[in-house]
Formats: C-alpha cells, sequence, structure tokens
C-alpha cells in the first residue's frame, strides 16, 4: 500500500462573465480565478494488487456523498479509462474544511489533488494538459486547480491564460502581502443550476454592460501593476440571494478595498491590505455569527 497527501486549495473569482448556452448545455465563460490558502487534506490510497475495479471514499464531512456522485470518485474513475487502467483499488479520504455549494471549487479542487496524486502512484507520468483533458470531461473548473495561483479562463473554463503581475514589479508591491476575508454565511445558500437559469433572464443593468465592456482590461491592468485588484466583477450577483449585498457592504465597513461574490455564490469576499487587517475583519465577523476565513492568494 502506498499512500499520497496533498493539500486541494479553494478559489475565489476575481472576474467573472457568462455568455451564451452552447449546445452542450453548458454556458461560455470569461473568469478570472485566483487560488487561496484555504484547503481541504486529501489522501490516496493505492493497493498495488487489485484484483478487480474498487473505488472507496471517505469524507469528513458527512452530507457529502461517498459514491460515484463525488467529484473525487469521478476524476479516478475518468483517470482510469483514459489511461487504459483495467484493474484498480483505491482508497481517497477527503478532510473537508472548504464549504461546499460555495462558489469556492471546493470540489473540484479535491477532484484535482487525486488526479494529481493518481498519475504519481500509478506511475502514468501524464503531462498537465493530458491530467487537465481528464478533468475538464468531470468539472469545468477542475483545469484550473490542477494549475493553480491565477488564471484568466475562458470556454467552459478549461481555455486557461495566466495572469502575472509584471517582471518589473518589486516583490514589495501590495499584491503580493494582499489578503482575502471569506465569508459564507450559514443562512445563504445557491444552487448554481437555478443561478444560471436566472442569469438567462435578468438582462445585465446598463452599469454591468458598461463594465462588462471595459472592466476585465482595467482588472488585468491592476493585477500586472501589482497592485490589489479593485476593479471585481460578477455575472451572477444579478441572481444572488438576499443578503449577500449586505455582506458585501459589511466587509466594506470592515475596512475591504473591493469585495465581490464568488463564482454562482453565495460565498463573498473582500480583499484587505494585509493578513493582519483580514484577521481582525475574520474574528468580528465570527463574533456576528457568520462563518469567516482570512486567507492568502496562493
Ligand atoms: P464551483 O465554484 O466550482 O461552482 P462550488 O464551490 O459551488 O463549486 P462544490 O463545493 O465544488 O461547489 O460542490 C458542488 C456540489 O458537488 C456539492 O453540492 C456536493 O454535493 C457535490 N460534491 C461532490 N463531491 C464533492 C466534494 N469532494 N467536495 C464538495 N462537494 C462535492
Amino acid at each position: 500500500m502506498r499512500t499520497l497527501t496533498m493539500e486541494a486549495f479553494a478559489k475565489i473569482n476575481l472576474w467573472l462573465t457568462v455568455g451564451e448556452k452552447r449546445p452542450d448545455g453548458y454556458h461560455d465563460i470569461e473568469t478570472v480565478m485566483q487560488r487561496v490558502s484555504l484547503s481541504d487534506l486529501v489522501s490516496v490510497t493505492r493497493n498495488p494488487d487489485p484484483e478487480g475495479e474498487k473505488i472507496a471514499v471517505h469524507c469528513s464531512d458527512p452530507s457529502l456523498p461517498t459514491d460515484g456522485r463525488n467529484i473525487v470518485w469521478k476524476c479516478a474513475e475518468a483517470f482510469f479509462r483514459r489511461f487504459g487502467i483495467e484493474k484498480y483499488d483505491v482508497f481517497i479520504d477527503i478532510e473537508k474544511h472548504i464549504p461546499q455549494a460555495a462558489g469556492l471549487a471546493g470540489g473540484s479542487a479535491d477532484g484535482a489533488a487525486v488526479l494529481l496524486m493518481l498519475n504519481q502512484l500509478c506511475r502514468i507520468r501524464a503531462g498537465r494538459d493530458a491530467l487537465c483533458s481528464v478533468g475538464a470531461e468531470v468539472g469545468a473548473d477542475i483545469p484550473f486547480c490542477l494549475m493553480g495561483n491565477r488564471y484568466l479562463c475562458r470556454g467552459k473554463g478549461e481555455i486557461l491564460t495566466p495572469v502575472h503581475v509584471s517582471s518589473s514589479v518589486s516583490q514589495h508591491a501590495p499584491i503580493y502581502s494582499c489578503a482575502a476575508v471569506i465569508v459564507k454565511s450559514p443562512a445563504l445558500s445557491v444552487s448554481t443550476g437555478e443561478a444560471y437559469r436566472m442569469l438567462d433572464e435578468i438582462p445585465p443593468s446598463p452599469e454591468d454592460a458598461e463594465m462588462r465592456k471595459a472592466g476585465l482590461e482595467a482588472l488585468l491592468r491592476e493585477i500586472r501593476a501589482g497592485e490589489i485588484p479593485r476593479t471585481l466583477y460578477n455575472d451572477f450577483e444579478r441572481a444572488a440571494p438576499e443578503g449577500v449585498s449586505a455582506l458585501k457592504e459589511r466587509l466594506r465597513a470592515l475596512g475591504a478595498l473591493s469585495v465581490l461574490m464568488s463564482g454562482s455564490g453565495p460565498s463573498v469576499y473582500g480583499l484587505f491590505r494585509r493578513l493582519h487587517d483580514a484577521e481582525a475583519a475574520r474574528d468580528r465577523l465570527r463574533t456576528e455569527g457568520e462563518d469567516a476565513w482570512a486567507v492568502r492568494f496562493r
């Protein structure tokens, strides 16, 4: 038996616009995703002498499925299929810290970690591109989770372009010490499918339409210049549950420089100049009954 263990990191969306629905049912999106330091801990144990086809999953969060509905299971199955492995026996253990169905890609992060570990455990030596192609079969955010850090993602999310800070920018630039507070109010929940349906029905306001035209370039300029991103935008805020805008206001009142809902929500985050400032805001929000985390960009 050999076991590998890896952290699986959450993401936040700094930018997210949703385009037309495609014939395959997915929507085209344009998003800037940023990996953050909130993580699950995922282990994979492989029996080197498998007799048949066996995947077993354990998860510390009992509300998550541990059968074929779990994203890690789907990823393992897709991996064995792609690389022609007919006999396998793996046990996957997930210590869950990333809130689920929160717009933070926790399931995709777990799935990506499993692909990376199976690649090593089974000595397949597939490159990232091949793993991304397996991951994209299971979920649109998995290719990003395999690559990490910060990418502009297009298509259904699988066409990735890195977004770097310019090499001429000092290592002391604000973006390098920037931190985020993520808030997932226990009172709020979102169904991603429902959120997409609502978006198709609610057209963007004139201000949103303006932002959708010029905002992405402004955000990319801020990042390249090493600034703390200020021009944040998410189409899903149009379909956000009541309570999201109050949380954003609360984050602003606690000193966040910019705020946005992540993914299809309902998590909301605020960006702060330093981790210390973010931790102070997180502590206040926790005393107010919210689930909150202070994280770094990773
Ligand atoms: P995204 O930002 O990519 O839309 P999300 O953060 O909204 O993702 P996830 O936490 O990744 O959502 O999970 C969405 C659904 O997938 C959950 O409702 C859950 O039932 C299911 N799921 C399956 N496997 C997992 C897993 N390992 N971790 C979390 N959710 C999982």
